[in-house]
């Protein structure tokens, strides 16, 4: 069955409808791609989907939990315990070197400060970023950055990875890069990853890709047929 689903989400910011009647779902370990033109409701799909935004209709399932009837309390006890988020620009904590950084989730969800630093250093070798751990994500370039925040988000293992244009700001050698330690890092985990991109190279990582349009979901495949 699906990991996270959606049916009928409805979403207007004012006047504007953002989400029209959006359908979504996406298995255990699934790679999808969200596609579509700049205002068609993408980031609002991504946000309701994750649980950070309500819609105003419609539901969102996640396993056993119909998370568009939890409070905002238990929403964000899950995202921060079932889910792990890379956005465009890294969104690092600047303060904290990019150890800490990685470890900080870790820390949030429980883990003793050994045990969370000795996990990140794992992360940060595995996203081939260990040598910058001591410095602040000011001081690393930007394809280094996106990686910190790829150790970041999967540090907790979590069940599904959201992504939101996370290599938009990266030439197309380091966004390729960081979407092939992405993908692997979340096949080796089994973790489903939502991504939305507006690049067909970045969108070629995921197992599927879906394009919204006008606020609703369209199958790539069905439209071809
Ligand atoms: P996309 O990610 O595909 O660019 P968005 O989901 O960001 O699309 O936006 C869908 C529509 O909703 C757009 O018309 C956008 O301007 C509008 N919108 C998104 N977020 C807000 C907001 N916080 N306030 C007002 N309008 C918004
Ligand atoms: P994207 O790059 O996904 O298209 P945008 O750059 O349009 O996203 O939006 C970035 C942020 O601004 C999002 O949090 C979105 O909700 C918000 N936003 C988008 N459009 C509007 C708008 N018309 N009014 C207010 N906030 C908006």
């Amino acid at each position: 069955g699906s990991l996270l689903s959606a049916e009928g989400l409805h979403k207007t910011y004012g006047a504007t409808p953002a989400l029209d009647g959006a359908d979504f779902s996406i298995h255990p370990g699934e790679v999808v791609a969200v596609m579509g033109p700049s205002g068609s409701g993408k980031s609002t799909l991504l946000h309701c989907l994750a649980g950070i935004i309500q819609p105003d209709s419609g539901t969102v399932r996640y396993g056993p939990h119909t998370l568009t009837g939890l409070t905002d309390v238990q929403r964000s006890a899950l995202r921060r315990s079932d889910f792990g988020f890379v956005f465009q620009f890294g969104q690092l904590v600047p303060e904290l070197t990019c150890l800490e950084n990685v470890a900080l989730p870790l820390r949030l969800n429980g883990v003793k400060r050994k045990d969370a630093e000795r996990q990140a250093r794992t992360w940060l070798e595995r996203l081939e970023v260990e040598t910058v751990g001591g410095q602040r994500p000011g001081e690393v370039s930007g394809g280094q950055g996106q990686r910190i925040a790829v150790a970041r988000a999967l540090a907790t293992a979590p069940r599904v990875v959201f992504a939101d244009e996370p290599t938009g700001a990266l030439d197309s050698l380091n966004g390729e890069r960081v979407m092939s330690l992405l993908t692997d890092a979340a096949r080796d985990t089994n973790a489903a990853v939502v991504l939305v991109t507006h690049e067909a190279r970045v969108a070629a990582y995921s197992d599927r890709e879906i394009v919204v349009r006008d606020g609703r979901v369209k199958d790539m495949l069905a439209g071809l047929i």
